[in-house]
């Protein structure tokens, strides 16, 4: 019951809950992008258009602290540190996130692009704790071949995957989104290309 009400305060946001996990008598609430629902919504946002930067974690604070005093519950986000809030943590706490064979967080409906917009520490309710089951233990694993520079070999290049992208050959990389989340199954084409290419801009230039 609880649930559905942060569900359908979510939702006119292409927001969803992505996970909970009790905290000291209350619960935390892992809140991440509807896809590709988002996308087009948050495009017509005043901070996208705006042209200044930070754009869609400016958006998040905006929604997200709005939402949570709709529902007294307490904003927090994954940005904005030092200090920073634990979110990877949180995610494999709640049971339905994992770290994947490249490293990178794996979720059980949104895979290897699953990201957090914020997170609720919500007053005390009904919010069950939904644990799932890790999808690499019955998976034939593309996301470790995929990538064309093999920036996942020995843990992850960040230096050799930022070249690659950076160039001509990694255009696709790019413009659509990084070749080894989308190798993965779970989720597969749920992020669309456009916002693949605004967060890979971030990634390039992440000052910009
Ligand atoms: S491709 Fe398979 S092994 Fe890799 S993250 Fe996705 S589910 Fe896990
Ligand atoms: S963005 Fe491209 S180069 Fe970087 S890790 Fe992913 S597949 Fe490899």
């Amino acid at each position: 019951m609880m649930m559905d009400m942060l569900t359908a305060n979510l939702a006119p946001y292409a927001l969803v809950p992505l996970g909970t996990l009790p905290d000291q008598g209350r619960s935390i609430v892992l809140v991440g992008p509807d896809e590709p629902a988002f996308w087009p919504l948050f495009t017509q946002s005043p901070e996208y258009k705006d042209g200044a930067p930070d754009p869609m974690d400016r958006w998040s604070r905006r929604v997200i602290t709005h939402i949570a005093a709709t529902l007294d519950a307490e904003p927090l986000f994954p940005f904005g540190g030092p200090p920073y809030a634990p979110f990877y943590s949180w995610a494999t706490n709640s049971g339905r996130f994992w770290s994947s064979p490249i490293s990178f967080l794996v979720h059980d409906t949104t895979g290897l692009f699953t990201s957090f917009r914020g997170a609720l520490r919500m007053p005390p309710g009904d919010y069950p704790y939904e644990k799932s089951t890790k999808p690499c233990d019955t998976c034939a694993q593309p996301c470790i071949t995929a990538c064309p520079v093999d920036a996942f070999a020995n843990g992850y290049d960040v230096t050799a995957c930022k070249m690659h992208v950076a160039s001509a050959a990694g255009q696709d990389c790019r413009t659509r989104g990084c070749l080894a989340r989308r190798a993965c199954p779970i989720g597969q084409g749920n992020r669309l290309p456009a916002q693949s290419a605004f967060h890979m801009e971030s990634f390039l230039c992440p000052y910009a």
